[in-house]
Protein backbone atom coordinates (compact mmCIF):
# COMPACT_ATOMS: atom_id res chain seq x y z
CA UNK A 1 0.00 0.00 0.00
CA UNK A 2 2.55 2.46 0.68
CA UNK A 3 4.81 1.34 -1.89
CA UNK A 4 2.19 2.24 -4.37
CA UNK A 5 1.56 6.08 -2.68
CA UNK A 6 5.05 6.06 -3.05
CA UNK A 7 5.40 5.09 -6.40
CA UNK A 8 1.99 7.70 -7.37
CA UNK A 9 4.08 10.46 -5.23
CA UNK A 10 7.44 9.91 -7.30
CA UNK A 11 5.22 9.25 -10.72
CA UNK A 12 3.07 11.92 -10.91
CA UNK A 13 4.94 15.33 -10.95
CA UNK A 14 7.21 13.65 -13.38
CA UNK A 15 3.96 12.78 -15.82
CA UNK A 16 3.08 16.59 -15.28
CA UNK A 17 6.67 17.39 -16.05
CA UNK A 18 6.50 15.68 -19.41
CA UNK A 19 2.82 16.62 -20.59
CA UNK A 20 4.11 20.37 -19.96
CA UNK A 21 7.44 19.75 -21.61
CA UNK A 22 5.31 18.18 -24.33
CA UNK A 23 2.84 20.92 -24.27
CA UNK A 24 5.88 23.60 -24.77
CA UNK A 25 7.57 21.80 -27.61
CA UNK A 26 4.03 21.64 -29.29
CA UNK A 27 3.33 25.30 -28.99
CA UNK A 28 7.04 26.36 -29.81
CA UNK A 29 6.56 23.85 -33.20
CA UNK A 30 3.20 25.47 -33.81
CA UNK A 31 4.58 28.79 -33.79
CA UNK A 32 7.46 27.53 -36.24
CA UNK A 33 4.94 26.84 -38.24
CA UNK A 34 2.82 29.34 -38.27
CA UNK A 35 5.38 31.94 -38.70
CA UNK A 36 6.01 33.07 -42.40
CA UNK A 37 9.57 30.93 -43.40
CA UNK A 38 12.97 32.25 -43.38
CA UNK A 39 15.04 32.66 -46.78
CA UNK A 40 17.60 30.41 -47.81
CA UNK A 41 20.61 30.80 -45.51
CA UNK A 42 22.57 31.91 -48.45
CA UNK A 43 20.39 35.10 -48.74
CA UNK A 44 20.60 35.76 -45.00
CA UNK A 45 24.46 36.52 -45.79
CA UNK A 46 23.53 39.78 -48.01
CA UNK A 47 21.10 40.96 -44.93
CA UNK A 48 21.77 40.66 -41.34
CA UNK A 49 19.57 41.02 -38.18
CA UNK A 50 20.90 43.02 -35.31
CA UNK A 51 18.63 42.08 -32.74
CA UNK A 52 17.81 44.87 -29.89
CA UNK A 53 17.43 43.97 -26.44
CA UNK A 54 17.45 46.06 -22.87
CA UNK A 55 16.61 44.20 -20.11
CA UNK A 56 16.08 40.05 -19.27
CA UNK A 57 14.58 39.99 -16.47
CA UNK A 58 11.54 37.52 -15.05
CA UNK A 59 10.48 40.35 -12.20
CA UNK A 60 7.90 42.40 -13.71
CA UNK A 61 8.64 45.11 -10.86
CA UNK A 62 11.84 45.72 -13.05
CA UNK A 63 9.52 47.29 -15.55
CA UNK A 64 7.06 46.91 -18.52
CA UNK A 65 7.43 44.15 -21.47
CA UNK A 66 8.49 46.87 -23.92
CA UNK A 67 12.38 47.04 -22.73
CA UNK A 68 11.92 43.58 -20.59
CA UNK A 69 12.01 40.31 -22.21
CA UNK A 70 11.44 37.48 -19.61
CA UNK A 71 14.40 34.69 -19.79
CA UNK A 72 12.20 31.99 -20.86
CA UNK A 73 10.84 33.86 -23.75
CA UNK A 74 15.00 34.86 -24.33
CA UNK A 75 15.39 31.48 -23.73
CA UNK A 76 13.22 30.04 -26.91
CA UNK A 77 14.46 32.88 -29.11
CA UNK A 78 18.40 31.77 -28.87
CA UNK A 79 17.07 28.03 -29.13
CA UNK A 80 15.32 29.37 -32.16
CA UNK A 81 18.23 30.63 -33.88
CA UNK A 82 20.21 27.90 -33.05
CA UNK A 83 17.92 26.01 -34.34
CA UNK A 84 17.68 27.12 -37.60
CA UNK A 85 21.33 27.54 -37.95
CA UNK A 86 21.93 30.93 -37.00
CA UNK A 87 25.23 32.06 -36.28
CA UNK A 88 26.13 35.02 -33.74
CA UNK A 89 28.18 37.55 -35.31
CA UNK A 90 30.20 40.76 -34.02
CA UNK A 91 29.12 44.50 -35.41
CA UNK A 92 32.90 44.88 -36.59
CA UNK A 93 32.15 41.48 -38.57
CA UNK A 94 28.98 42.59 -39.90
CA UNK A 95 30.95 46.15 -41.40
CA UNK A 96 34.04 44.08 -42.46
CA UNK A 97 31.41 42.38 -44.81
CA UNK A 98 30.01 45.27 -45.76
CA UNK A 99 33.06 47.38 -47.06
CA UNK A 100 35.58 44.57 -47.67
CA UNK A 101 33.37 41.46 -48.21
CA UNK A 102 34.82 39.58 -45.45
CA UNK A 103 33.42 36.36 -45.58
CA UNK A 104 30.01 35.41 -42.95
CA UNK A 105 29.01 31.94 -41.69
CA UNK A 106 25.43 31.25 -42.76
CA UNK A 107 22.71 32.77 -41.33
CA UNK A 108 24.57 35.77 -39.39
CA UNK A 109 22.61 37.68 -36.97
CA UNK A 110 23.89 40.22 -34.23
CA UNK A 111 22.46 40.40 -30.68
CA UNK A 112 22.48 43.71 -28.41
CA UNK A 113 21.41 45.12 -25.59
CA UNK A 114 21.19 48.56 -24.73
CA UNK A 115 21.93 50.51 -21.20
CA UNK A 116 24.20 47.58 -19.59
CA UNK A 117 21.44 46.04 -16.97
CA UNK A 118 22.85 43.41 -14.69
CA UNK A 119 20.01 41.65 -15.44
CA UNK A 120 22.27 40.81 -19.19
CA UNK A 121 24.69 39.12 -17.02
CA UNK A 122 22.49 37.41 -14.38
CA UNK A 123 19.60 35.94 -17.01
CA UNK A 124 20.94 36.65 -20.43
CA UNK A 125 25.07 35.71 -20.27
CA UNK A 126 24.09 31.81 -19.34
CA UNK A 127 21.44 31.05 -21.81
CA UNK A 128 23.97 32.67 -24.99
CA UNK A 129 26.82 30.59 -23.33
CA UNK A 130 24.52 27.49 -23.94
CA UNK A 131 24.39 27.74 -27.34
CA UNK A 132 27.91 29.17 -27.62
CA UNK A 133 26.31 32.66 -29.07
CA UNK A 134 27.90 35.95 -28.50
CA UNK A 135 26.36 39.62 -27.99
CA UNK A 136 27.03 43.17 -27.73
CA UNK A 137 26.39 45.23 -24.59
CA UNK A 138 26.16 48.76 -25.30
CA UNK A 139 26.84 50.16 -21.72
CA UNK A 140 26.25 53.78 -19.73
CA UNK A 141 29.69 54.42 -18.83
CA UNK A 142 28.94 56.77 -15.62
CA UNK A 143 26.23 54.01 -14.66
CA UNK A 144 28.26 50.99 -14.50
CA UNK A 145 27.94 49.12 -11.03
CA UNK A 146 25.24 51.54 -10.41
CA UNK A 147 21.34 52.41 -11.25
CA UNK A 148 19.61 53.33 -14.03
CA UNK A 149 19.70 56.70 -12.85
CA UNK A 150 19.47 58.38 -16.63
CA UNK A 151 15.50 57.27 -17.05
CA UNK A 152 14.93 57.81 -13.11
CA UNK A 153 11.36 58.49 -12.53
CA UNK A 154 9.91 57.09 -15.88
CA UNK A 155 11.47 53.33 -15.08
CA UNK A 156 12.03 51.74 -11.84
CA UNK A 157 15.17 51.28 -10.56
CA UNK A 158 17.18 48.59 -11.87
CA UNK A 159 20.77 47.74 -11.06
CA UNK A 160 23.64 48.05 -14.10
CA UNK A 161 26.26 45.44 -14.12
CA UNK A 162 29.30 46.08 -12.65
CA UNK A 163 33.19 46.00 -13.88
CA UNK A 164 33.41 43.16 -12.87
CA UNK A 165 30.60 41.54 -14.66
CA UNK A 166 31.49 43.56 -17.74
CA UNK A 167 34.82 42.28 -17.93
CA UNK A 168 34.06 38.47 -17.28
CA UNK A 169 31.58 38.85 -20.28
CA UNK A 170 34.11 40.48 -22.32
CA UNK A 171 36.63 37.68 -21.50
CA UNK A 172 34.25 34.89 -22.71
CA UNK A 173 33.37 37.03 -26.21
CA UNK A 174 31.12 39.02 -25.31
CA UNK A 175 31.51 42.60 -27.28
CA UNK A 176 31.13 46.00 -24.78
CA UNK A 177 29.83 48.72 -26.75
CA UNK A 178 29.49 52.68 -25.80
CA UNK A 179 25.82 54.31 -25.29
CA UNK A 180 27.52 57.24 -23.52
CA UNK A 181 28.88 58.61 -20.53
CA UNK A 182 25.12 59.23 -19.20
CA UNK A 183 22.68 58.31 -21.61
CA UNK A 184 21.28 62.15 -23.01
CA UNK A 185 19.60 63.06 -26.18
CA UNK A 186 22.46 64.31 -28.28
CA UNK A 187 20.54 65.64 -30.95
CA UNK A 188 19.59 67.73 -27.82
CA UNK A 189 23.37 68.44 -26.80
CA UNK A 190 25.86 70.73 -28.14
CA UNK A 191 28.37 69.34 -30.63
CA UNK A 192 31.12 70.07 -27.82
CA UNK A 193 28.82 68.10 -25.49
CA UNK A 194 27.98 65.32 -27.67
CA UNK A 195 31.39 65.02 -28.49
CA UNK A 196 32.44 64.76 -25.10
CA UNK A 197 29.78 62.05 -23.98
CA UNK A 198 30.55 59.81 -27.46
CA UNK A 199 34.45 60.35 -27.31
CA UNK A 200 35.06 60.05 -23.56
CA UNK A 201 32.77 57.30 -23.13
CA UNK A 202 34.95 55.21 -25.24
CA UNK A 203 37.98 56.50 -23.19
CA UNK A 204 36.20 55.72 -19.77
CA UNK A 205 35.28 51.91 -20.77
CA UNK A 206 38.39 51.01 -22.49
CA UNK A 207 41.04 52.12 -19.91
CA UNK A 208 38.52 49.92 -17.06
CA UNK A 209 38.36 46.95 -19.37
CA UNK A 210 41.58 47.24 -20.72
CA UNK A 211 40.42 46.54 -24.43
CA UNK A 212 39.57 48.56 -27.37
CA UNK A 213 35.71 49.85 -27.18
CA UNK A 214 34.53 49.82 -31.42
CA UNK A 215 30.71 50.27 -31.24
CA UNK A 216 28.73 52.35 -29.92
CA UNK A 217 25.09 52.43 -29.61
CA UNK A 218 22.99 56.52 -30.06
CA UNK A 219 20.83 56.71 -26.68
CA UNK A 220 16.59 57.18 -27.86
CA UNK A 221 18.40 55.97 -31.45
CA UNK A 222 18.15 59.77 -31.39
CA UNK A 223 21.31 61.00 -34.03
CA UNK A 224 21.79 63.21 -37.13
CA UNK A 225 24.84 63.25 -39.59
CA UNK A 226 26.76 65.24 -37.64
CA UNK A 227 26.80 63.00 -34.73
CA UNK A 228 27.73 59.85 -37.05
CA UNK A 229 30.44 62.00 -38.13
CA UNK A 230 31.47 62.78 -34.37
CA UNK A 231 31.54 58.98 -33.73
CA UNK A 232 33.51 58.08 -36.72
CA UNK A 233 35.89 60.72 -35.78
CA UNK A 234 36.07 59.24 -32.32
CA UNK A 235 37.58 56.12 -33.47
CA UNK A 236 34.24 53.92 -33.32
CA UNK A 237 34.02 51.23 -36.08
CA UNK A 238 30.22 51.07 -36.05
CA UNK A 239 26.97 52.51 -34.63
CA UNK A 240 23.46 51.33 -34.14
CA UNK A 241 20.49 53.25 -34.11
CA UNK A 242 16.59 52.17 -33.31
CA UNK A 243 15.21 52.90 -36.42
CA UNK A 244 13.92 49.11 -38.23
CA UNK A 245 15.57 46.58 -40.74
CA UNK A 246 18.35 44.62 -41.59
CA UNK A 247 22.39 45.26 -41.83
CA UNK A 248 22.61 45.31 -45.82
CA UNK A 249 25.13 46.70 -48.51
CA UNK A 250 25.55 49.77 -49.09
CA UNK A 251 24.49 50.79 -45.47
CA UNK A 252 26.27 54.00 -43.85
CA UNK A 253 28.26 51.82 -40.71
CA UNK A 254 27.44 54.41 -38.40
CA UNK A 255 23.40 54.18 -38.88
CA UNK A 256 22.66 50.71 -38.52
CA UNK A 257 19.24 49.74 -38.11
CA UNK A 258 18.40 46.85 -35.43
CA UNK A 259 15.19 44.53 -35.21
CA UNK A 260 13.46 45.73 -31.87
CA UNK A 261 12.41 42.84 -29.44
CA UNK A 262 10.24 43.13 -27.18
CA UNK A 263 9.10 40.81 -23.71
CA UNK A 264 5.28 40.64 -25.46
CA UNK A 265 6.40 38.33 -28.39
CA UNK A 266 5.42 35.07 -28.41
CA UNK A 267 7.70 33.15 -30.21
CA UNK A 268 5.68 33.07 -33.05
CA UNK A 269 5.65 37.30 -33.50
CA UNK A 270 9.53 36.99 -32.36
CA UNK A 271 10.09 34.94 -35.78
CA UNK A 272 7.21 36.94 -38.03
CA UNK A 273 9.22 40.21 -36.74
CA UNK A 274 12.22 39.05 -37.54
CA UNK A 275 11.38 37.62 -41.31
CA UNK A 276 9.26 40.76 -42.25
CA UNK A 277 12.01 42.50 -42.57
CA UNK A 278 14.09 39.64 -45.21
CA UNK A 279 10.70 40.91 -47.45
CA UNK A 280 10.25 44.27 -48.31
CA UNK A 281 6.75 45.27 -49.39
CA UNK A 282 6.94 45.21 -52.94
CA UNK A 283 7.00 48.68 -53.93
CA UNK A 284 3.01 50.01 -55.24
CA UNK A 285 1.99 49.52 -58.83
CA UNK A 286 0.93 52.80 -60.89
ZN1 LIG B 1 19.58 53.28 -23.93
Amino acid sequence: MSARILIVIVTLPLLLLLVLAGARHAADSLAQSLAPPLPPPERGEMEIPILMYHKVNPDPRMGGLGLRVPPEKFARQMEYLAGQGFHTVSLIDVVDHLQWGKPLPPRPVVITFDDGYLDNYTYAFPILKKYGFTATVFVVAHTVGKTNTFDAGRQPVNKMAGWRELKEMADYGITIGAHTLDHPRLTQLSLEEARRQIKESKILLEAELGRPVEVFSYPYGKYNRELARVVRESGYRAAVTTEQGLAGPGDDPFTLKRVRVMGSYDLQKFITELVKHYYPPSPVEK
